[in-house]
């Protein structure tokens, strides 16, 4: 089989942080680096849903920066206040959006049945989904994260057929090393990112696993994003708190294969 190139990804989840006017002077100060990605690179900020617009707009002559919501609702529309749908998202033209982050698993109780509904009204909508799994630490130390891991796909994603999951994105994201500053080791995330693409490849080939953008997330930053990228698996990050830092943040999007 020829090798498939597949994106090698940098995406910045500023989660609840910053004001408009820090996170437009964020992205100006990560822009004025210069950093141009590569034709298979491409850097993805999710920002809060009221910033979307203005730094999409920011962002409209650079061709491989683009922006992406952190969640939307799992109902199409209707009687949900305070929510944001699919096709709202779609509706400002932005193009991406993270389902399954696991402080949304945690704190809003959203399970893989709900991010199954939201994995479907985003490709109905024409966003790239950025899945996210990965274990709490109590299933790490009993050893069965490749397990617990297989379930998060197998339940809310290995309803689709072949043809949607081509191109997809999953971050493979520890819930130990997230926001801890305790990193999985490169030879751990190749570990586990060599499983999720078994578990894909078993499901609907290798061919297709093969072009699935796995990024991997946990305090990544931009002393360690290099190591970490450098393995066969990992296709780039999803990165939280560095992604906060201009310059830590174009270090890591410069780590990229
Ligand atoms: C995240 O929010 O997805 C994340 C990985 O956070 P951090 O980089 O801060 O660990």
């Amino acid at each position: 089989m020829a090798s498939i190139k597949r994106k090698q990804i940098a995406a910045a989840n500023w989660k609840m942080n910053l004001t408009l006017d820090q996170g437009k002077a964020l992205v100006g100060d990560l822009l004025s680096f210069g950093t141009e990605p590569g034709e298979q690179q491409q850097v993805i900020l999710a920002v809060p849903f009221p910033y979307l617009l203005a730094v999409n707009e920011l962002l409209a002559s650079k061709e491989r920066y683009t922006v992406s919501a952190q969640n939307i609702y799992y109902q199409k529309s209707g009687a949900y206040t305070g929510e944001v749908s699919a096709e709202m998202i779609r509706s400002i033209g932005v193009g991406y959006t993270i389902i399954g982050h696991s402080e949304r698993r945690e704190y809003f109780s959203e399970n893989n049945e709900m991010l199954a509904a939201k994995v479907d009204l985003s490709l109905e909508y024409d966003l790239v989904p950025i899945f996210c799994c990965g274990e709490p630490l109590s299933i790490r130390e009993s050893g069965n994260q490749e397990e617990y891991v297989s379930n998060q796909l197998k339940e809310s994603l290995f309803h689709l057929p072949e043809e949607k999951m081509a191109n997809f994105i999953i971050a493979y994201e520890p819930i130990w090393a997230i926001g801890t500053g305790k990193t999985a080791s490169s030879e751990q995330a190749q570990e586990m990112h060599a499983w999720i693409r078994k578990v894909l490849a078993e499901k609907y080939g290798e061919e297709t696993a093969q072009t699935v953008s796995i990024l991997y997330g946990g305090s990544v930053k931009g002393s360690n994003a290099k190591e970490l990228f450098s393995q066969p698996d990992v296709d780039g990050g999803l990165v939280g708190g560095a992604s906060l830092n201009a310059a830590d943040f174009d270090t890591i999007i410069r780590s990229l294969k």
